[in-house]
């Protein structure tokens, strides 16, 4: 009787061990540096055109950041920037239309409250087309809390903003122009942002996602971080050419796209944080932000339906240069050393532009970190410096979607 007894807790444990594979469960994380990611408040921008004489200047848009705007002496007139909650790191993020009843010289201030310059400015007439406002006519305060420039001011509208203006609304747009492809599906919304705004997801790949490899794609964790974006942007259009490789490639891989994760922060013009006032690229290990939780579980439960590996996570961002922040060679992942050859491969091919390679330890809950963490999964934070020039950008994110592939195709 005893031995039956054994032999059935035998058994048992072994079913028990078998369900606690923590590959298809998520699970959550401690860490060396962990983040307090419970909700802030944060403060909504007053959305409001301002008339001011015969000059007008508004918010109302989506992307947009201007917390007031008024004249402060004859012709010059201060636009107000403040972030959605404090502490806070320094992505001083703004955004505003300007015009005039009649052309009309002013000098614009832009002046900063909890932060400092970061962004030079931009100028567009119709949103497309993007032109950097002459550095040697902009004044900047010595302790970064504000810049000045002259403006030439008409009846056209003209938009004014940190970087290029890329909001959900432009985001959409972009996914429904890649619904042609034949390599695009299963586009969708997979679930809703704090405010109710969708997260968008498609797929990269040809037959069906069962028994494949996977590679995870994100971007906008950030809101201003919009040069990642367009990395990832051109990223995506070179795996969408049908080529040898490409083919090859997709016989056993799969890529899926998730390139809004922060919808809200994105179109309240936010510095860095979603609608609760939360870095979302801390909250990898409990999940406590509801765009984090919708795109993990999202993860987790595709890949245990169609028995994936995922293999490799990336991360679009930007910052002050191009940078790619891996994992050191002491991680034991599924692509061990993949990302250090890699990039190598990217480097060479794209001399000079070279990127900074920079290996780190385990620290903070970053998406980076939970790929390692859930999956066992190599990954990336691509880095891409705020001014690096769109054809660069464009050029390196090609060369490195061409060599990730090639790469992976030989292992
Ligand atoms: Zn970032």
């Amino acid at each position: 009787m005893k031995t039956i007894q054994n032999i059935t807790l035998f058994l048992l444990l072994l079913i028990l061990n078998s369900c606690s594979n923590t590959y298809y469960n998520r699970s959550t994380f401690k860490f060396p540096s962990p983040v307090d990611t419970r909700n802030k408040k944060i403060e909504f921008q007053l959305k409001k055109q301002y008339d001011i004489g015969t000059i007008h200047a508004d918010n109302m848009f989506d992307g947009a950041r201007m917390n007031d705007f008024k004249r402060i002496d004859n012709d010059k007139y201060e636009v107000l920037v403040k972030p959605e909650n404090t502490p806070i790191n320094n992505s001083a993020w703004y955004a505003f239309r300007i015009w005039s009843d009649s052309i009309s010289k002013v000098v614009i201030k832009i002046r900063y409250v909890n932060g400092t310059h970061r962004y030079s400015p931009k100028y567009s007439f119709d949103r497309k087309k993007w032109t950097v406002i002459d550095p040697n006519i902009i004044d900047n305060a010595e302790d970064g809390s504000y810049i000045t420039f002259p403006l030439t001011l008409t009846k056209n509208i003209m938009w004014i903003a940190a970087q290029e203006i890329i909001n959900s609304g432009d985001v959409k747009i972009w996914i429904d122009s890649l619904k042609g492809s034949p390599r695009v599906s299963e586009v969708m919304s997979i679930g809703k942002s704090t405010l109710g705004r969708d997260i968008p997801f498609f797929r990269i790949g040809k037959g069906k996602s069962k028994g494949k490899n996977i590679i995870v794609l994100m971007s906008r964790q950030h809101p201003p971080e919009t040069t990642g974006f367009i990395a990832l942007k051109s990223f995506i259009d070179e795996l969408l050419i049908k080529n040898t490789l490409s083919e090859k490639f997709f016989n056993t891989f799969d890529i899926w796209v998730f390139p809004l994760l922060n919808p809200d922060g994105v179109d309240l013009g936010h510095w860095r944080h979603n609608a609760n006032g939360v870095d979302l690229n801390r909250d990898w290990a409990y999940y406590r932000q509801k765009e984090i939780d919708i795109i993990t579980n999202f993860i987790v439960d595709k890949a245990k339906v169609n028995k994936n590996k995922v293999l490799l996570g990336l991360d679009f961002h930007s910052t002050q240069k191009d940078i790619y922040y891996a994992y050191n060679n002491s991680f034991h992942t599924k692509l061990r050393l993949f990302t250090k050859y890699w990039i190598e491969s990217i480097d060479r091919l794209v001399y000079p532009f070279s990127t900074i390679y920079s290996p780190e330890p385990l620290s903070k809950p970053y998406s980076k970190t939970w790929f390692y963490m859930q999956f066992k999964g190599e990954s990336l934070t691509y880095e891409v410096g705020d001014n690096t020039p769109k054809g660069i950008i464009n050029h390196k994110a090609k060369v490195a979607a061409v060599t990730m592939m090639d790469l992976l195709v030989k292992k």
